[in-house]
């Protein structure tokens, strides 16, 4: 067989920026490529292998449900879809989730959600932040408060605009007759770690209340532990409640799966809001499928009996701490909350032939440790929530050596 760069140029759609890197197998928090070379992965998958590689666990579940019934469609009832689905409203509050299969399709169902909600009095623009990702979908592109998502793509889906994020003010001026709904993830990831402030996520709650508009919050990234709480955004206030969340990435450790909750709250003369995609109104073939569930319930169970999200608090704590004692003028701020930290790299970081970001992160995979860049500044610690103090260590030693490589 030719080499997997080969085959990948020659056969693949070339819509990622990807590493040079092949990777064979993984277990915990390290990754191996084919020729048995060791990566200490503190991206997790992007966000997603919170449990780390393999979990044994995890793997059973997944084992045990395929040879019982890997696909039903969503004609029929589950097991593993019911009981997930309790698991996650009583990790959330009163309401209903529908599963589907990415981040993507999350925030998709929380725009129909919207939609659906404005139809009776001509409502549907949705109003989202600058530096804000959803997804590459028509309509995840057009929420995303970013430019480069969209290039090519036009006409976008109609309805959305882009504010300063923690903006209120803004906010206020920009609804107008048509407004309908809020989309925010309450911490930006693929934007560079920007954490959502609690008078910003208060402010916008009371916004909503006072016009009539849904709050939707986009927890792909930060939710269901990775902060230290199964609501991404408890870890920054605890009396906010959206109307709707969206899920993916950590929910099944690696298993394609989406998911998005909506509140009971009676908004209008047509009942809880959760209650207003009926029958014929959504839905997906794989949505729920019964093997991805059994995944995230143990995924979920495991998060729970194992402490991790008080682990998830006190272990980012430490990452934090570690990175801001390296004290390097190469760092101009350190952003975290829980297992989410961002390095912001100093605009006079020397110049390289790719941009900061890049050069950090191809620097710190060539001496064993993997992470995520975040645009050309940032560069993302999103460990799984099982990592150790050890690990944290040696990943916090290998980025140090690869800071120092930049001094002449
Ligand atoms: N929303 C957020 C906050 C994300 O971080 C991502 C992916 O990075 C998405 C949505 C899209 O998720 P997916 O890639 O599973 O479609």
């Amino acid at each position: 067989m030719k080499p997997l760069s080969e085959v990948y140029r020659d056969f693949i759609i070339p819509t990622y920026g990807r590493f040079d890197l092949d990777i064979d197998r993984g277990q915990g928090s390290r990754v191996w490529d084919p020729a048995g070379q060791e990566y200490l992965d503190f991206g997790a998958g992007i966000a997603v292998c919170s449990l780390g590689h393999s979990h044994p666990e995890v793997t059973a579940a997944v084992t045990d449900q395929a040879s019982r019934l890997v696909h039903s469609s969503n004609l029929y009832r589950t097991a593993p879809q019911a009981q997930l689905a309790k698991r996650l409203v009583e990790v959330t509050g009163p309401g209903k989730v529908f599963f589907c299969n990415s981040g993507a399709e999350a925030n998709e169902g929380l725009i129909k959600v919207a939609r659906r909600f404005g139809s009776e009095t001509g409502r549907f623009g949705i109003l989202t932040f600058d530096g804000s990702f959803h997804g590459r979908t028509m309509a995840c592109i057009s929420a995303t408060g970013q430019e480069k998502v969209k290039k090519g793509f036009g006409p976008l889906l109609e309805g959305f605009r882009h504010l300063p994020f923690g903006d209120l003010e803004a906010v206020r001026e920009a609804i107008d007759d048509q407004t309908v709904a809020i989309l925010v993830e309450p911490i930006q990831g693929e934007g560079g770690i920007h954490i959502a402030t609690p008078e910003f996520l208060k402010g916008l709650r009371e916004i909503c209340d006072q016009h009539r508009l849904l709050l939707l919050f986009d927890e792909v990234q930060c939710g269901l532990g990775r902060t230290g709480d199964w609501c991404g955004w408890h870890s920054i206030v605890s009396d906010v409640q959206p109307d709707a969340v969206s899920w993916a990435k950590g929910i099944a450790n690696g298993f394609p799966l989406g998911s998005f909750w909506v509140s009971n709250r009676v908004a209008d003369v047509r009942g809880p809001l959760c209650d207003l995609l009926g029958p014929g109104s959504h839905g997906t073939t794989y949505g729920g499928n019964p093997v991805a569930c059994a995944a995230a319930l143990k995924v979920l169970e495991i998060i729970e009996r194992d402490g991790l999200l008080l682990a998830a608090r006190e272990l980012g704590h430490v990452l934090t701490e570690k990175l801001c004692g390296l004290s390097s003028p190469l760092i101009s701020e350190v952003r975290s909350i829980g297992l989410m930290s961002g390095v912001q790299l100093a605009s006079d970081f020397p110049k390289t032939e790719r941009v900061p970001s890049l050069e950090v992160v191809v620097r710190c995979m060539q001496g064993g440790l993997l992470l995520i860049p975040s645009g050309e500044q940032v560069v993302r610690f999103l460990p799984p929530l099982n990592i150790t103090r050890s690990e944290i260590e040696e990943a916090v030693e290998k980025f140090a050596c690869v800071l120092q490589s930049f001094t002449p």
